[in-house]
């Protein structure tokens, strides 16, 4: 299966994401992840990514097709794969189509006003990358690998406005082009266990 997560920021598509690759066992592929190990390893790719990652801007789509052409060509990928924060802008749907053929993507819908609270009360495991809400759990390891969560960069109130504005003008747009490839399923988001349900059905379904 070849799965594309959609949705505005805070969503909730690592975290169902993280779900599907262990339901599935097919690699969880985050645009967002990359290029933060990027930052960190302090990469060219990383120095260009910094500042705009910061100022809720997308990178260039140039950048991000050369780095999702790539990872899609290793071996864990050939079999399937969860596409979480790409493609983010037409012209990546359009590529990516030239590269492989999707079988679903679920638009992940959350209420605009629980958005910014969820970011802010996000935090993050910087070394497996799971996520976790304070408002659920008030932890500060991480359950998987103990290593202690971080805030991201971005996530704050001020930048997740920003990155709102861009997800209506840049990714949005995508709602429409899936939905005329008949690929489209929405999924209500507000509830993590229910929404992973609503995404399993669909898939068995599919299969
Ligand atoms: P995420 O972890 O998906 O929320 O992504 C964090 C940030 O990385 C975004 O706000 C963008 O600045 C950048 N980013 C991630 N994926 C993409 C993409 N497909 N296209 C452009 N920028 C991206």
């Amino acid at each position: 299966m070849k799965i594309i997560l959609l949705g505005a920021p805070g969503c909730g598509k690592g975290t169902q994401a993280k779900y599907l690759s262990t339901e599935f066992k097919i690699p969880h592929i985050s645009t967002g992840d990359i290029l933060r190990k990027n930052i960190l390893d302090g990469t060219e790719v990383g120095k260009i990514a910094k500042k705009l990652i910061d100022n809720g801007q997308l990178v260039p789509d140039d950048l991000i097709i050369k780095i999702v052409e790539n990872r899609l060509k290793e071996d864990d990928a050939k079999n399937g794969f969860i596409l979480d924060g790409f493609p983010r802008t037409i012209i990546q749907a359009e590529k990516l189509e030239n590269l492989t053929k999707i079988d679903k993507v679920f638009l992940l819908e959350v209420d605009e006003r629980v958005i910014v609270d969820r970011i802010c009360s996000r935090r993050v495991c910087p070394v497996c990358n799971s996520v976790y809400n304070l408002n659920i759990e008030m932890i500060d390891e991480c359950k998987d690998c103990g290593a202690t969560l971080i805030q991201r960069a971005d996530d704050n109130e001020h930048t997740v406005v920003k990155r709102i504005e861009e997800y209506k003008k840049q990714t949005a747009p995508l709602i429409g082009f899936y939905e005329s490839r008949n690929l489209l399923s929405r999924i209500d988001s507000t509830c993590r266990e229910i929404a992973f349900e609503a995404i399993k059905k669909e898939i068995y379904l599919e299969a």
